[in-house]
């Protein structure tokens, strides 16, 4: 089979996710190509970028305090970066393209996460994210009555934010957001038995996508908590990826179950932020991990 470049593409009428800009993903024959089969890992050149957000805030007292809470200033600086320095945001979808050699990646990709699935992702960071014309991944709950981040409440340092609704999760979903699982109830998965982790992340799986009507890739750990027993369950529940935090290797396809990802934080400054992206970063943060580990 032939590689496509994505310029090769049918044009849209209304593009919503742009790979050197050109719509994909709004495109149901784009879609349609994807494979229900498990993914293989590839090594590929342009390795993509993961970074990890929660919050985005317009509430100074909220961002000043709480690690998660990025002030939406400094959130539209990081986008003014990833667009100076050219990165181009694509989602784990997209990737599966390209492994299926059904999508030229872009010279330097970047892929764009929201855990948990706050309000403030929806109302203050998807406006500017469309602004620049970029997308997302946001890892929701499978559990559509939780209202809050309630599994925060003894933490007294983390205030209480409103999670989105349904209707919002397809909206997103819509503008060409990938949209995630993150289990149903937000456990720490090392607390529960092998079968309740499995309840939890495969049935949050089924719920999202009778939600967005679609199959459900990607998958995060609450908590960044992932070892071999949760990736091979992760697996078996039907993911082509995974995300964790700080572990994993360094190169994303290397293992496509723990996806290591660079956190924002409200303290990142934009030449903090600039530097997680172009220098070797992510390889001093694997060289810690694997020297905790031993
Ligand atoms: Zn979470």
């Amino acid at each position: 089979m032939n590689m496509r470049n994505i310029h090769d593409l049918p044009a849209l009428e209304t593009p919503k996710l742009y790979l050197d800009g050109v719509s994909v993903f709004s495109n149901p024959l784009a879609k349609k190509r994807i494979s229900s089969k498990p993914l293989s890992a590839k090594k590929v050149k342009n390795s993509p970028k993961v970074l990890m957000y929660h919050r985005v805030v317009e509430d100074k007292n909220i961002s000043g305090n709480e690690t998660k809470c990025v002030h939406v200033d400094e959130f539209r600086k990081q986008l003014e970066v990833l667009e100076k320095f050219n990165y181009t945001p694509i989602t784990f979808e997209d990737y599966s393209l390209h492994t299926q050699n059904l999508l030229r990646l872009p010279q330097k990709p970047v892929i764009i996460t929201f855990d948990d699935g706050y309000v403030d992702t929806y109302d203050v960071a998807f406006p500017i994210m469309k602004e620049f014309g970029m997308n997302g991944v946001l890892f929701a709950l499978g559990n559509r009555s939780i209202l809050t981040n309630k599994w925060d409440e003894d933490q007294e340092d983390i205030s209480r934010a409103e999670l989105m609704n349904n209707e919002q999760l397809v909206e997103l979903h819509k503008n060409g957001f990938e949209i995630g699982a993150h289990t149903l109830n937000h456990p720490n998965l090392k607390d529960l038995s092998p079968e309740d982790c499995y309840e939890e992340i495969s049935n949050s799986k089924v719920v999202l996508e009778s939600i967005i009507g679609e199959k459900v890739r990607t998958f995060s750990y609450p908590y960044g908590f992932v070892n071999k027993r949760l990736k091979k369950l992760v697996a078996k529940s039907g993911f082509d990826f995974a995300c964790g935090v700080y572990s994993g290797p360094v190169t994303f396809s290397e293992d496509l179950m723990e996806i290591r990802r660079l956190e924002v934080k409200n303290t990142t400054s934009v030449i903090g932020f600039a530097s997680k992206l172009l220098t070797p970063y992510e390889y001093l943060e694997y060289l810690w991990w694997k020297f905790k580990k031993q």
